[in-house]
């Protein structure tokens, strides 16, 4: 009998009232490890009712107290950040390494979440008409609900929840099903750091948990991150019942690779930003673009790079784990199947690798394809494993042409030495997210994450400043203080007096 993971309500676990269950594996082993509890529209109405009750409360916090449960929790998470590297690893299957870099990039919006005094400031003009001021204010929306995938188990929640939470509001996260120990512990940690009860729920859960969030009329604003067509779905659920919805969606990020460029950084990074985690990451490079006469250089130095990974267990100091579940690496090794039969050239073919690992894992090794054209499924897809695609094109204006020309537009690399060929790039991309010589662009937590395309619904970006957008709604107050001279009866519209 597994350990049951349930949901957290109200400052307590709760295990609901609905009998359905998912399994949680460990994706090095290939074994059962847990099973998680799946809400029912009633177990979610719980959750919902009791943010609700909560919000009212917290909107009221002042600025300071706020912050003080931030910073307390930021200590929290930063002493126990190697458990909560091994709670992913153990759940996710990403290596150690990676995964405590996933806490750190969590850990920053939370410190930028610290500063929310300054965040919410609003503005103040005085005078606007004769002894008229006018100034705004940024309250909260009320109970939030944060929906989020299985590749960044912390990483993503932390995204959302501390700004959400410091803006005044309550929230309802709903994390994958596939990986959900690592929220329900920092649900808990939230409240050790003295957040009251009900501001912080988790519900565990799959599609009906999310139509329930959807569909719940005290849900006032919807974060989601996950794929394509979800996204898509939540988006246009949550709208058309009145919510604000920012829903972040898959991705195929191209890094271009011009003739000028350092081949041997250009050739570490497409390793790095390829096969990092497995390949499962929204901003990995799953497209890489040379421009001639570089693609033969350029591949050659990839494969003999990659000759030196070791795909294995993450908990032994290995390059790269396992894919999340076992239906996930059958469907991304059928992409590689799917390559070879449409004529792209396996440099490195994963489906041979020999794993540091027990052999139930869910593995498959990196895999490089040359020669890739852009009607093939292995670029068309986003396959979302350690499958690293190159296409060869003859100049920038193809180059620029062919990443235009992709549905997706969440981050893209350019390298390059050519100061004005990286301008010029950085402005004529269709991308939200843009690195020079950098692979992996992702943004600080004080600027704002999104992609644009099909790889972001709605148009605020999560953290920094849009994300405080996000999580209030602003209020513009004009006030004038009774003095004699004001009165008169007048009809006509202000004037400049
Ligand atoms: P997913 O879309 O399968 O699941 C995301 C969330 O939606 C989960 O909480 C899941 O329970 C829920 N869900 C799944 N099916 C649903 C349905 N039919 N109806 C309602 N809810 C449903 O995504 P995933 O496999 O967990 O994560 C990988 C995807 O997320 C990739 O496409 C990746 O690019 C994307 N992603 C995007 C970003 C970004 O910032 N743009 C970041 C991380 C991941």
């Amino acid at each position: 009998m597994s350990a049951l993971i349930p949901h957290f309500v109200e400052g307590k676990r709760f295990a609901g009232a609905s009998d359905r269950r998912g399994d949680v594996f460990d994706p090095a082993t290939g074994r059962r490890t847990g099973e998680v509890a799946l809400a029912s529209a009633a177990d979610v109405a719980v959750a919902v009712e009791a943010a609700s009750r909560a919000a009212r409360a917290w909107r009221d916090a002042s600025l300071a107290k706020r912050s003080a449960v931030l910073f307390a929790f930021r200590e929290l998470v930063h002493a126990r950040r190697d458990r909560l590297a091994e709670v992913i690893t153990a759940e996710h299957g990403k290596v150690l390494a990676d995964a405590a870099g996933e806490v750190q990039r969590g850990l920053e919006v939370i410190e930028y979440a610290c500063g929310i005094p300054s965040a919410l400031r609003g503005a103040f003009s005085e005078n606007v008409s004769t002894e008229v001021d006018s100034y705004t204010l940024r309250q909260p929306v009320g109970v939030v609900a944060v929906i989020s995938p299985f590749n960044f188990p912390v990483m993503v929640p932390l995204w959302f929840v501390p700004v959400a939470v410091a803006c005044g509001n309550a929230v309802v996260l709903k994390p994958s099903e596939k990986d959900p120990s690592a929220a329900l512990l920092l649900a808990e940690w939230f409240a050790e750091a003295g957040l009251p009860d009900g501001v912080l729920n988790v519900v565990n859960g799959d599609k009906e948990a999310v139509d329930a969030l959807l569909d719940h009329p005290e849900v006032r604003a919807v974060s989601f991150v996950g794929s394509t067509p979800i996204a898509r779905y939540v988006y246009e659920r949550g709208t058309a019942a009145g919510k604000r919805v920012q829903a972040l969606g898959g991705a195929k990020n191209h890094m271009v690779v011009l003739p000028d460029a350092d081949l041997d950084l250009a050739a570490d990074a497409a390793v790095n930003a390829g096969f990092g985690s497995a390949g499962e990451r929204c901003m990995a490079i799953s497209a890489l673009v040379a421009v001639e006469p570089v693609g033969d250089a350029l591949v050659a130095k990839i494969a003999e790079r990659m000759a030196g990974l070791r795909t294995g267990d993450g908990r032994r100091g290995c390059d790269m784990g396992p894919l999340v579940t076992a239906a996930h690496a059958e469907r991304v090794r059928s992409y590689v199947g799917a390559g070879v039969a449409a004529g792209a050239v396996a440099v490195v073919d994963g489906r041979d690798v020999a794993p540091d690992g027990d052999p139930g894992g869910f593995w498959l090794g990196p895999t490089l394809f040359d020669h890739v054209s852009p009607e093939m499924s292995i670029y068309t897809d986003e396959i979302f494993g350690p499958v690293l695609s190159v296409l060869r094109v003859g100049s920038y204006d193809d180059a620029l042409d062919l990443v235009n020309a992709n549905p997706y537009g969440n981050g893209t690399a350019i390298f390059t030495n050519d100061g004005g060929a990286a301008r010029r790039y950085q402005h004529e991309v269709e991308v939200g997210m843009v690195g020079i010589n950098v692979p992996i662009p992702v943004p600080m937590a004080y600027h704002s994450f999104g992609g644009w395309k099909s790889s972001l619904f709605g148009d605020l970006h999560a953290h920094g400043e849009d994300g405080v957008r996000f999580f209030t709604r602003g209020k513009v107050v004009t006030s004038r203080w009774l003095d004699p001279r004001h009165g008169g009866v007048n009809l006509g519209f202000p004037t400049q007096s």
